[in-house]
């Protein structure tokens, strides 16, 4: 069986993100352009690993970290999301976020190996 053409997966993504994001008190950012190239992205990203991985942020190649890196990954990073009302991609923001491009894009806090 072949697999699902890429718009359809990312139709799914879409429809389980919003379900997921809310209860965790973000929701898709405004910005419908961005919304629609990260999750075409993310779709190229689990037809190469299996999984959605985060589009912006690198691979590490240690199974732990990486999997504090599929999206959606606010769990992982909640308070640091919540400091800038969105994630790092900028895929999710607080609800009443109207002006995305407005808030600071704090980097993800050095850890140690
Ligand atoms: S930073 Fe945003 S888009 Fe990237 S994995 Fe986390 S929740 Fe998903």
């Amino acid at each position: 069986m072949s697999a699902p053409p890429a718009s359809s997966r990312k139709e799914v993504l879409r429809a389980f993100y919003a379900k997921v994001v809310e209860p965790l008190g973000f929701t898709f950012t405004p910005d419908t352009e961005l919304v629609e190239f990260l999750l075409e992205q993310e779709v190229v990203l689990e037809g190469k690993h299996g999984v959605p991985f985060c589009p912006c942020q690198p691979l590490r190649g240690d199974r732990e970290k990486d999997m504090k890196i599929v999206c959606p990954c606010i769990p992982f990073h909640r308070a640091h999301f919540d400091e800038m009302k969105r994630c790092w991609c900028g895929l999710f923001v607080h609800p009443g976020v109207t002006d995305p491009d407005s808030l600071p894009q704090l980097p993800p806090p050095v850890t140690t190996p």
